[in-house]
């Protein structure tokens, strides 16, 4: 197995993910601030329906990119304990093509499922 090449991916994809993170962080203090200036009072105001979607999906979409980021975070401290490419779950050999289009996999295809 290509360890250095599994790091180097779940490196990047973890920058990635990150700066994922930070656009949409900065998004969402955008709709916070928009949220502010916008009239509060008027509660049937249809622009204060769409901020409060947009505030819900841009805070789930955060919460998958954390998610992913600790699922990387696993990923790497198992390339550190020799443990990498072992399912979780079973302990046989995560398939390489599985690791190869998600580094951060837990699990073989047979427990995934
Ligand atoms: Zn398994």
């Amino acid at each position: 197995m290509d360890l250095d090449g599994a790091r180097q991916r779940l490196i990047h994809e973890r920058a990635a993910l990150l700066a994922m993170g930070h656009d949409l962080a900065t998004s969402f203090d955008d709709i916070v601030a928009a949220a502010k200036d916008s009239n509060l009072d008027d509660e049937h105001d249809p622009e204060g329906s769409t901020i409060a979607v947009d505030r819900s999906l841009v805070s789930s979409l955060g919460r998958a990119t954390v998610d992913r980021i600790e699922q990387i975070d696993k990923a790497l401290a198992r390339l550190d304990a020799g443990t990498y490419g072992r399912c979780l779950r079973c302990g046989a050999p995560i398939g390489g093509g599985r690791l190869a289009a998600r580094p951060a996999a837990q699990t073989c295809i047979g427990c995934a499922e």
